[in-house]
């Protein structure tokens, strides 16, 4: 064991001591709240799969304490001068700063991320809240639109208080993608995070508090999907939900939230192509294929997880990808030489497993990987794998997997890639490998996807849009997108005192 792994994690046990020791709470109105059902439910880590605390099973009277708590605290919020909110809102960027560490322990043990990735994905949560918070006093700008006898100016209003529903893979950092821009706007929030890794949003709200953000503008409600979830989608104070998660769930929160038309932003699942032709770069092609599938164990979202590669290519390019593969370092995630670690959850453990066979009967051939991988017996780990020889319409193929698993396809030229791409249920993301700057943009265009990278792997840049097509997810977060979602846009018309005013009655 290195230096560094064992103070992580010694470090990590003591912070964990606290969530060892009490139930993990809600927090409700500016306080730690312990619900109001008494019942909870085990939080374990994919390390062994032992508990490492109880948490609050929030449920409906929950959700209501926390909607009420945000209604109250809307008019307040909403009037803050966007100067003020914009400094509450670095203030929280720096508590998040001084406890990223903290953030990045708890959420890999947590979630079994490793912290190579945990530790940049905390200081990302702290950006989110400077980017946002530096356009919390513009938000509200609108267009000036004059009309012959009138003048038309539009201003946006934050929307109320909203709901943010978040998934477990690196479930800090996503979370402030969608709560900073709400806060920005001047909303208000309640936020339920996934059931699978519900500590750091604790953190989050206490960092919040302890920034001075008022009671009730940030409240936080553990629990399961089906209970503390649902009755947040339905609640009639809940003017929006952003949520993201799988695309089933999104059909749910859609029905869910229609008797009190709730608005929706969805990022939702994807099978994203990353297509490799004859005269890219291939060095850098190869680094980006690995790590775009491999890294966060594959628990994201953005992942290549469908490798399209040129046949005149393929199998050279398949057998340095196999080696690549082959010598990924799967290890406990606190070890900062850990480049795999283990799945957050045994269930999703399983599910990932169950696809080895599942590849092998379809007919896709095991080139590395393809087993489960515990470590003195124990643990959600698995080989990083790779399908080779695989077609599109094999299950391998189609179905979100999300994990380090990677399905390789080959083609013959640009318009049997574009068909690949595009034959798919999904269409959040597609990359492309070429020195042909004109297929580049070719490809770019025609691929049904909301987020194409030519000859780069997933880059993010705060006020670019971000989200799906098709079953991928409704909506576009980032810069001014965000606000979209989380404003009205109100139209004021003004007369200039010149125009005929229609007369009734008058003959
Ligand atoms: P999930 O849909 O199972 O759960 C997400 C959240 O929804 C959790 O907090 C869960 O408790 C809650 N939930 C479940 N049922 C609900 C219901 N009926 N009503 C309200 N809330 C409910 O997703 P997951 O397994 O936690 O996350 C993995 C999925 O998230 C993958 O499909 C992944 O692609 C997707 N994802 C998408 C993006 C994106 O930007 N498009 C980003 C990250 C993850």
């Amino acid at each position: 064991m290195s230096n560094d792994f064992e103070t992580n994690c010694q470090d990590a046990d003591t912070l964990l001591k606290r969530f060892r020791s009490a139930t993990l709470p809600h927090f409700i109105n500016g306080k730690a709240d312990p619900g109001r059902s008494g019942k909870t439910f085990d939080s374990l880590t994919p390390v062994d799969n032992s508990i490492i605390g109880e948490v609050a099973a929030g449920n409906g009277d929950d959700i209501d304490a926390a909607c009420q708590a945000a209604e109250a605290a809307f008019a307040g919020w909403k009037a803050l001068p966007g100067k003020e909110r914009k400094a509450l809102m670095h203030k929280v960027a720096d508590g998040i700063v001084a406890r990223a560490r903290d953030i990045a322990l708890v959420e890999s043990y947590d979630s079994g991320q490793a912290i190579r990735f945990m530790s940049k994905a905390a200081i990302r949560g702290a950006a989110n809240f400077r980017f946002f918070g530096d356009l919390a006093e513009t938000a509200r700008d609108g267009q000036s639109l004059p009309a012959d006898e009138h003048i038309n100016y539009t201003l946006r209003q934050p929307i109320g208080p909203v709901g943010v529903i978040t998934p477990w893979n690196t479930p800090f950092m996503l979370s402030t993608w969608k709560i900073a821009p709400a806060l920005a706007a001047g909303c208000t929030v309640v936020h339920k995070p996934a059931e699978w890794s519900p500590y750091t949003a604790m953190m989050l709200s206490e960092i919040a508090h302890e920034a001075g953000l008022p009671d009730g503008v940030l409240n936080c409600v553990q629990g399961m999907g089906e209970d503390a979830g649902k009755t947040l989608t339905e609640h009639p104070a809940i003017k929006a939900i952003a949520f993201v998660g799988e695309t089933t769930t999104g059909s749910h929160i859609m029905r869910q939230g229609a008797a009190t038309l709730k608005r929706v932003h969805f990022e939702l699942g994807g099978k994203n192509p990353v297509i490799v032709f004859e005269d890219a770069d291939l060095d850098r092609a190869l680094d980006a294929v690995v790590f775009m599938i491999y890294s966060l164990n594959g628990e994201r979202c953005t992942s290549s997880s469908r490798l399209l590669i040129q046949e005149s290519i393929r199998d050279e390019f398949n057998e340095k990808l196999a080696a690549r593969v082959r010598n990924l370092k799967v290890g406990h995630p606190l070890d900062p030489a850990t480049e795999v670690g283990p799945l957050v959850h045994d269930r999703h453990f399983q599910k990932v497993c169950s696809y080895f066979d599942i590849a092998t009967k379809d007919g896709a051939k095991i080139a590395a990987g393809g087993k489960a991988a515990p470590i003195d017996g124990k643990g959600n780990y698995v080989q990083p794998t790779l399908f080779v020889g695989a077609r599109n319409d094999m299950r391998v193929a189609q179905q979100e997997i999300f994990g380090p698993v990677l399905t390789s396809i080959s083609f013959k030229d640009e318009a049997e890639a574009i068909n690949i791409a595009n034959d798919i249920e999904y269409g959040l993301a597609g990359y492309v490998w070429t020195n042909d700057l004109s297929r580049g943009h070719r490809m770019a265009h025609a691929i049904d996807a909301g987020m194409i990278w030519v000859n780069s792997e997933n880059n993010r840049h705060l006020p670019a849009p971000f989200g799906g097509m098709k079953s991928s997810g409704i909506g576009r977060d980032g810069g001014d997108y965000s606000f979209e979602f989380y404003m009205e846009t109100k139209n004021i018309c003004v007369a200039l005192g010149t125009h005929r005013v229609p007369q009734l009655g008058n003959s």
